[in-house]
């Protein structure tokens, strides 16, 4: 910590995986002989790039912009760029690290990496965002490739984002390649994509209650956040039978306890870039808690008397304290659509408690699975249709979590899938890292 400091989500996401691990290293001495933790808590190459762009009103904007290719052992560099003004080095590495289990949990062919900015396109004009996207690109075109590093999006970066960065890569490399994923499906992206990381980190769901002999049918769902995860984690759920009746953002809090009407969200927030509490317009008996007027500061979805959990928003959204309230209100199984968004000590008492948890690496893989899809159609110019696309997502997601359950058995704590989608992310790439070589 002391060689770089201020990196509290890396050490957050490092404590996380190291505190599993010790039994894993007890197994093979060449995981301690060959340096390999050592190795994979420093990413193999970072790029800080600065991202200058001139405004509407003609005024210089000056951005950071980052790209940290973490690991490479299983396959090209893959994971997605993040704007938003939080974004700090601490925070892309801590993503980074995480993509690098997340994409060997798929048994895909992926390396793990992420990027982004502090550039906040909120507010900000089509043309401004397009600018940013070409000055971004302009930096980091020369360090990505199809068979190299393949970017994708994240908070921040949607279908607009990807068409302006991808349309910038292909100006000035001259190739029509699969350098992105999650583009538009009328030129090179999956169909499935977009829907991808909700619809599998409720596959995911539903295969822990399966365990226990549970399904999803009548099932009350708290979801945080109103983003791309969020959404097509609340479509899925309603598609299976159960009723999300929260969903967030950095506005507020929208609760509708006789179940939301996910068509209305989608066209607030995907059509028309709306406020959440616009809602309310079509819905009187819903109501909407401004962010202002929290608790304590605390995300009030969190408080909602519900069977499951998903949180799809950012990290650290979900807390001791909020746990506590979950748990006091018989929660039975917490899904992690977002990259870390429970505490260490939220993560402590699920554990403690027995229900089942969902940790993000595991349980939103869904949506880099697809990507790795999409990167197959475009090596092989070819197109899937959507049910192909959906049953390889369902079949991945279940092989994920039949992964990190068995893993969890072998090492003798049967139900804790963070030990176990751990210690199975990791023997994957440190065998590969073995088997390449010390470099
Ligand atoms: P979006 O930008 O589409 O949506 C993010 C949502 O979360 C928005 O509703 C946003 O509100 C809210 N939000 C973000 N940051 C904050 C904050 N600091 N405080 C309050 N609300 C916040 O992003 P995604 O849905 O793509 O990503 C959500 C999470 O899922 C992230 O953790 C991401 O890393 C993870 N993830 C995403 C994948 C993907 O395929 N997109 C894949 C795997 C994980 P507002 O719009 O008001 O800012």
């Amino acid at each position: 910590q002391q060689s770089s400091p201020g990196q509290t989500e890396f050490y957050q996401a490092v404590e996380e995986v190291l505190e599993v691990l010790s039994p894993v290293l007890d197994t093979d001495p060449r995981y301690r002989s060959e340096g390999v933790v050592e190795r994979l808590l420093e990413p193999e190459r970072q790029i800080l790039f600065r991202v200058a762009w001139v405004d509407d009103k003609g005024a210089v904007q000056v951005n950071k912009g980052y790209r940290v290719q973490f690991n490479s052992a299983l396959g090209p560099y893959k994971g997605g760029l993040r704007f938003h003004p939080s974004v700090n080095s601490g925070i892309i590495k801590f993503l980074g690290f995480e993509q690098i289990f997340k994409n060997a949990l798929t048994g895909l062919p992926l390396g793990g990496a992420k990027g982004g900015s502090d550039f906040n396109p909120k507010g900000r004009t089509q043309g401004e965002v397009m600018r940013f996207c070409q000055a971004f690109m302009t930096a980091l075109y020369r360090h990505i490739g199809a068979t190299m590093d393949v970017p994708a999006g994240d908070i921040g970066v949607g279908h607009r984002e990807i068409g302006y960065l991808y349309g910038q890569y292909r100006r000035l490399s001259g190739r029509f390649e699969g350098v992105l994923t999650g583009k538009s499906t009328d030129w090179g992206g999956s169909l499935g994509r977009k829907e991808a990381t909700g619809y599998g980190c409720v596959y995911f769901a539903e295969n822990m209650l399966a365990e226990k002999g549970e399904t999803l049918e009548g099932k009350r769902c708290l979801v945080s956040g109103a983003g791309n995860v969020a959404l097509y984690t609340m479509e899925k759920l309603v598609e299976l039978g159960a009723k999300p009746i929260t969903c967030s953002d950095s506005t507020g809090t929208l609760i509708h306890r006789s179940g939301l009407d996910v068509p209305l969200l989608k066209n607030i927030k995907e059509r028309n870039r709306d406020r959440l509490a616009s809602y309310l317009d079509d819905h009187r008996d819903a109501f909407f808690v401004r962010a202002e007027d929290y608790d304590d500061g605390r995300l009030p979805v969190w408080l909602e008397k519900a069977d499951l959990a998903f949180p799809c928003a950012t990290q650290n959204e979900l807390l001791g304290p909020d746990a506590e309230a979950l748990l006091a209100n018989g929660i039975r199984c917490v899904s992690e659509g977002a990259n870390m968004p429970c505490s260490r000590d939220a993560i402590s008492l699920f554990l403690r408690a027995g229900i089942s948890y969902g940790p993000g690496k595991a349980a939103n893989a869904g949506g880099v699975a697809v990507s790795q899809l999409e990167m197959q159609q475009n090596a092989a110019m070819a197109r899937w249709p959507a049910e192909q696309v959906d049953r390889t997502l369902r079949s991945i997601m279940s092989g994920i979590h039949r992964d990190a359950s068995e893993t969890a058995m072998e090492f003798g704590a049967p139900g804790n899938l963070v030990l176990g989608a751990n210690i199975a992310g990791f023997r994957r790439v440190a065998d590969a890292m073995i088997d390449q070589g010390v470099f």
